[in-house]
């Protein structure tokens, strides 16, 4: 059986990743250290024959030399990250660890492992938030990384050494940026589940300033499939853009959310919008032009908006153990303001 390395396997994108990547009949060895925004639920993914977890941080050489030559992966799906704007601007060290420092790691040990083993791909998942704000249009893969925040300037420093790698030292590694995912077993840090959790906790929904902030959402899934196209036809030294080309604002997210709650449970009393301070550096728009992947490689997003969303509450309605198995205060707490 062949077998394919996902780091970050047990955070949101990665958990779905790896289900995805084990129906394709892969074997999946998952690298991950376990961080708080890892998934901790007991699913049945656990004593699946063909998953194997490794507790491991990716800046860890030698462990993961030893995973790497062992398992001889025919990919490598890089989605180790911090990945919460808040976080890092309350402490950004963690994110230069990891999404820098760790993806520095992985390219020395990759470079080598690849002079022997030249078929084996690097799959990087960055994120749209490295092309900065973008106000009209869309951001197609030649565009300049303009970061705003410590989390998307750390995913922009290591888009740009895998690429440096690519030209230098000729590794197989390919780079993809997606827009904002949403779906199951995502951390409630972030605003679906978040504003989910509110909802079936009869409490207010938070939304930041003026609630126009404006994203491209695509429904986890169509992300995880557009990544095995990537590793199956993409180009090695290629970015691709990954997205739905659908944008909505915060407070369009809002409305969306209480109209599919409405449909299917009674909604509390306190469940109303509430408008609160903004994030420091909030970008106003961010927006893919995802015509290469769409013509290149035949992907295109499949889930309607409305249809993902309607899967995404339910699941989150059915599995309420999944927030209980997290820290009351990473959901509750609001960070990120600066004072
Ligand atoms: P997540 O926070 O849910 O999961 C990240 C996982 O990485 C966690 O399980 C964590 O334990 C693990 N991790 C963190 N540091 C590590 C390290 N040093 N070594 C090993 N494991 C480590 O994040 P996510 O939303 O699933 O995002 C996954 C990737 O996709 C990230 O690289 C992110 O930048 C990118 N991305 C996310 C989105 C989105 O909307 N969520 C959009 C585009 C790109």
């Amino acid at each position: 059986m062949k077998k394919v390395i996902v780091t970050g396997g047990s955070g949101f994108i990665g958990s779905n990743l790896v289900n995805y990547l084990i129906k394709k009949r892969y074997f999946v060895i998952n690298v991950d250290k376990l961080t708080y925004s890892s998934n901790k639920l007991k699913n049945r993914i656990r004593n699946n024959k063909n998953y194997k977890l490794i507790k491991l941080d990716i800046n860890n050489k030698k462990r993961l030399i030893d995973v790497i030559k062992k398992n001889k992966p025919k990919a490598i799906f890089n989605l180790a990250a911090e990945t919460h704007v808040d976080r890092s601007i309350d402490g950004p060290e963690s994110f230069i660890k990891s999404n820098i420092l760790g993806v520095f790691n992985l390219l020395e040990i990759f470079k080598r492992y690849s002079i022997k083993y030249k078929k084996t791909k690097l799959i990087h998942i960055s994120t749209d938030e490295v092309y900065g704000d973008i106000l009209k249009g869309r951001s197609h893969e030649n565009f300049p990384y303009k970061p705003s925040s410590p989390y998307a300037a750390s995913k922009a420093a290591s888009d740009h050494l895998v690429s440096s790698y690519v030209r230098t030292y000729k590794i197989p590694a390919i780079v993809t940026n997606c827009s904002n995912n949403y779906g199951p077993k995502q951390h409630p840090e972030k605003l679906i589940p978040k504003l989910i959790y509110n909802i079936l906790n009869n409490k207010s929904l938070p939304i930041y300033g003026n609630g126009k902030n404006s994203r491209e959402w695509i429904f986890v899934e169509d992300h995880c499939e557009a990544l095995f196209k990537v590793f199956k036809k993409g180009k090695i030294g290629q970015f691709y853009n990954i997205g739905s080309n659908k944008n909505l604002n915060n407070l369009e997210i809002c409305k969306h959310l209480i109209n599919t709650a409405k449909r299917k449970i009674k909604i509390g009393p306190n469940v109303k919008i509430k408008f609160v301070k903004d994030r420091p550096g909030h970008d106003v728009r961010y927006a893919l032009n995802s015509k290469k992947i769409i013509t290149k490689l035949k992907w295109k997003s499949k889930i309607d908006f409305k249809k993902g969303l309607e899967k995404t509450f339910l699941w989150y309605l059915n599995n309420t153990s999944y927030y209980k198995s997290l820290s009351k205060s990473d959901i509750e707490k609001r960070i990120g303001k600066i004072k």
